[in-house]
């Protein structure tokens, strides 16, 4: 404790004033001890000012703060640190407090004087930083998941920043600890930084959001909230950042958002029309257009149903339909048709949104219209006239299609009168006195919908021109005539259509080569109508197509009636007859293949062929007719027709149309011919079965005769000399017997084995095989000195060896019927048809009386006895035999006396 301190006396008033401070008020020595201490000092500190006395102020120090609070005491002494700073200073009762110095030094008196304001343990939090242990420090602040930075509150500069601020800025911690605050913060900032930060109070203040700046220059939106606390013996801001910049930017977002809509709904406003309603339908908001557009004025509108504009255009399921989807709180969008006030009519493409409270039930909506008036007229233009142009399609399929005229005209007068919905159509056809030219029209036919029918009124039949001169005028000049009737001149005309109950009303004339045929009219009774434009150039079309209906239907009777007289020929032809044109459609059908067929005309006629025939898709029937029709040749077949179990023969003839054909039921013939091929079947088995017989019999007969034979010629032999002449006789006769028999069974054996040869066709030359033929009856031509000739042959492609036979036992033949003495001339010729060879064999022997023609071919038939002309019999039934093997036919022609003329026939 020094000396001068101690003598340093506060004059009385002053010691009064000092000792009524809630600061302390000391004096300090240039050793840095306490001299004179305010009494404060014990209220605040615990210390009695006694005690105080001559005690260092460091030991009253938290020693974090002792070394900076000596060298702020130096810097004070050398005036280069102004007077004030914080510090921490140690209760007497071991509390901690922080204590504001404001500090001065006397170099006269060299002391300091001082005043320590006790500014609160609440700015330092108990856990202060300083006094944290390291790793509570790292804990609470380094990895503290906010960013923190520190700075020091009077030079500004960054003290310290945690590893998050680091990271919010882009600095390295090294990097960052030279900045001061200004350079965190985009330079215009700066003046508000500066002005802020000099200003304590501004720190306890609810903190406005700055922009600082990152090291890459990107500026964030910060919140920060700071408090100052005493950091390594300074005074330094302790500030926890946060980066506000998404919300900010969101929050502008949100600003621009409203900002856009509020610029909608301000040109919505312009725009459109606009309309709010209460959950039940009630205008609660108008907008002007609105209210121009639907005639009402704001006040006639609100509190109105919404359905005051409705035009009844609509039917309930569209209302229905609407409403149920917004009172799901779903939008609903369509076309309505409004009404003004005045009764005019437009339409709106409209929206409505439905507004839903927090359980989602809507309790009001907003209607968003825009008119599109013109746009749906338009529309409306281009159904009509769709609607007009598929009702000119119906009809003209309709004319063409039906049979029945009258129903056809029917059909057809109810599409257009719905087409341009008119409540009656109907159709005069006019007639004309021979004598006077008078004219008269009568109502033929009549299509109504409502209206009441007038084809029963009497007027309307034989109408006299004349009545009607008003209404008939226009439509001989071929012009259409149109009226609102209402509106027309007092005539008779006039009278009859208001009778009628015709508002409006448009009759079209027909014209039939160029003469007033009739005419179309076409009634509204309901209203006064203007015709449209387009109407009346559809209903033109259609009464143009109607007249040319009539006209063809007309020429069509032509045509039918020289078809009926066609018709009577066809039908009067006993065969069937039918004709298809060439895409196959049957165009006539005539009764007699109605009966075969069973297809009635009305069944058939106009389809196509195969898709009532297709059963025979797959049959000669099919392959024939194209063969007909695509080569444009005759064709003939017979072919069995399953379906009908019946077999019909078939002529087809190619005409210019198409194809006509003609057929009969030849099933009888069939069948017969059938039975006769199955009896010649069954003949031919047993036939087989015979020569089988004969064959067997014939070779098995050789042997015992071989046997007789010999036996004889040895008895002969041996015994001749013991016999008698009447026994050598009979041994000769039963020898002779015997040679004859053997002859017999080779013959037949011969004959059975006709047909059974295995050989193939050739090709045969004739010349060569007639050679070989004569050179067998060489020995007996030679005898006779006959003369065997023949004419060139052609080649033959046939079996040889039945052929060379024939032709032998014919040849052998000729030379043996003759008269002794005569000299033979044989002659062998051909002729050819178209299916076959004929062949003659012709000789000038002892002829055959036509009484034998058939016998002689039967076997064993001989007319002579063996002693005039030796045989068996048998020679001919081969020949015949052979010939038909080859298919042929073989008989003769003779007189007796006079040569014969064996003909056989070859197929080709
Ligand atoms: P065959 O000659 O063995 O008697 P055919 O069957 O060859 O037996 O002849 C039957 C009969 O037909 C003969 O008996 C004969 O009377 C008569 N005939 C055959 N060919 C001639 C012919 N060229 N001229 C006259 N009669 C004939």
């Amino acid at each position: 404790m020094s000396k001068e301190v101690m003598k340093i006396k506060f004059p009385g008033v002053f010691q009064k004033m000092m000792n009524q401070s809630m600061d302390v008020i000391c004096a300090i020595d240039e050793a840095g001890n306490f001299g004179e201490v305010s009494t404060a000092s014990k209220q605040f500190w615990g210390y009695d000012p006694e005690e105080l006395r001559g005690m260092p102020l460091v030991d009253l120090i938290h020693k974090e703060y002792r070394s900076s609070t000596q060298e702020i005491f130096q810097e004070i002494r050398a005036g280069n640190e102004k007077g004030r700073f914080k510090n921490h200073l140690m209760r007497k009762d071991g509390g901690r407090m922080t204590v504001e110095w404001s500090l001065q030094w006397d170099e006269e008196d060299k002391l300091y004087y001082g005043v320590a304001r006790d500014v609160g343990e609440k700015t330092v939090p108990k856990s202060s930083l300083e006094d944290s242990s390291e790793e509570s420090y790292r804990y609470l602040f380094m990895d503290n998941p906010s960013p923190m930075v520190i700075w020091d509150f009077n030079t500004q500069k960054i003290i310290e920043g945690n590893t998050k601020a680091l990271e919010m800025y882009g600095y390295s911690r090294e990097e960052f600890l030279q900045l001061d605050i200004r350079d965190i913060r985009p330079e215009e900032d700066i003046p508000l930084i500066e002005a802020f930060a000099q200003s304590e109070e501004a720190y306890s203040k609810i903190q406005p959001i700055w922009r600082h700046k990152k090291k890459n220059g990107q500026l964030m939106y910060v919140h920060a909230t700071s408090q100052l606390i005493d950091f390594r013996a300074r005074r330094a801001a302790l500030v926890h950042l946060n980066d506000v910049t998404e919300s900010i930017k969101a929050e502008e977002g949100l600003q621009k958002a409203n900002k856009i809509i509020s610029d909608y709904r301000f040109s919505l406003d312009q725009s459109s029309i606009v309309a709010i309603t209460d959950g039940e339908g009630t205008i609660i908001h108008a907008n002007d257009i609105f209210c121009t557009l639907s005639k009402y004025s704001k006040e006639e509108l609100i509190g109105q149903d919404h359905r005051i504009i409705n035009s009844g255009y609509h039917d309930r399921e569209f209302f229905r339909n609407m409403w149920s989807t917004i009172a799901r709180g779903e939008v609903w969008r369509g076309e309505i048709r409004n009404q003004a006030k005045d009764g005019s009519l437009y339409w709106v493409d409209s929206t409505i949104v439905p507004f839903l409270d927090k359980n989602g039930i809507p309790y009001q909506y907003m209607s968003v219209r825009f008119e599109i008036t013109a746009g749906k007229k338009f529309e409306e233009d281009i159904l009509i006239k769709s609607k007009l142009l598929s009702a000119i399609a119906e009809v003209i399929s309709t004319l063409f299609q039906y049979e029945d005229w009258e129903e056809a005209l029917d059909k057809s007068f109810g599409i257009v009168g719905e087409a341009v919905s008119v409540d009656r159509v109907y159709y005069f056809e006019n007639s004309f006195d021979p004598i006077t030219g008078e004219g008269f029209a009568s109502q033929r036919l009549e299509w109504t919908t409502t209206a009441t029918s007038q084809i029963d009124n009497p007027e309307l039949q034989n109408l006299p021109f004349e009545l009607v001169a008003d209404f008939i005028v226009p439509l001989r000049k071929r012009q259409a005539f149109k009226a609102i009737v209402s509106q027309m001149s007092e005539t008779h005309t006039k009278e009859m259509l208001l009778a009628q109950d015709i508002q409006s009303i448009l009759v079209l004339p027909i014209c039939i080569q160029n003469h007033f045929y009739g005419f179309i009219g076409f009634d509204d009774c309901k209203k006064e109508r203007e015709w449209r434009e387009d109407e009346i150039s559809f209903l033109q079309t259609l009464t143009s197509k109607l007249a040319s209906a009539i006209e063809k239907r007309q020429g069509d009777f032509a045509l039918k009636e020289a078809y009926a007289e066609k018709s009577i020929i066809l039908e009067s032809i006993g065969d069937a007859f039918f004709a298809v044109d060439k895409s196959w459609t049957v165009t006539y059908w005539n009764k007699k293949a109605e009966t075969i067929l069973g297809t009635n005309k009305e069944e058939i006629i106009g389809k196509n062929l195969w898709e009532v025939y297709n059963d025979v898709m797959d049959s000669p029937f099919y392959t024939q007719y194209s063969k007909a029709l695509h080569k444009n040749e005759t064709v003939h077949f017979e072919e069995f027709y399953p379906k009908l179990k019946i077999w019909v023969e078939v002529s087809v003839y190619p005409s210019p149309s198409g194809l006509s054909i003609y057929f009969k039921d030849v099933s009888e013939r069939k069948n017969n011919e059938e039975k006769l091929k199955r009896i010649n079947k069954e003949l031919a088995l047993s036939n087989s079965e015979l020569e089988q017989f004969a064959f067997v019999a014939s070779h098995d007969l050789q042997e015992p005769l071989r046997m007789i034979t010999s036996f004889l010629a040895q008895l002969e032999r041996k015994y001749k000399d013991l016999l008698d002449d009447k026994g050598k006789r009979y041994i000769h006769f039963a020898s002779d017997g015997a040679k004859r028999m053997r002859l017999i069974i080779l013959d037949l054996l011969e004959y059975s084995r006709v047909g059974r040869t295995e050989e193939d066709r050739q090709l045969i030359n004739l010349e060569a095989l007639l050679k070989e033929v004569v050179g067998l009856n060489r020995k007996i031509m030679q005898e006779k000195k006959a003369k065997v000739t023949w004419e060139e042959f052609p080649e033959l492609y046939t079996f040889k060896s039945p052929l060379r036979l024939l032709f032998q036992n014919l040849i052998s033949n000729a030379l043996k019927y003759q008269y002794k003495e005569a000299v033979p001339v044989i002659n062998i010729s051909y002729e050819e048809t178209i299916t076959d060879w004929q062949f003659v064999v012709s000789d000038n022997g002892i002829g055959i009386d036509s009484e034998y023609f058939e016998k002689i071919f039967t076997i064993f038939q001989r007319l002579h006895n063996k002693d005039e002309y030796s045989g068996t019999g048998v020679g001919l039934a081969i020949c015949k035999k052979l010939v038909e093997n080859f298919g042929g036919e073989i008989w003769v022609e003779s007189e007796e006396g006079k040569g014969s003329k064996f003909y056989f026939t070859l197929p080709k």
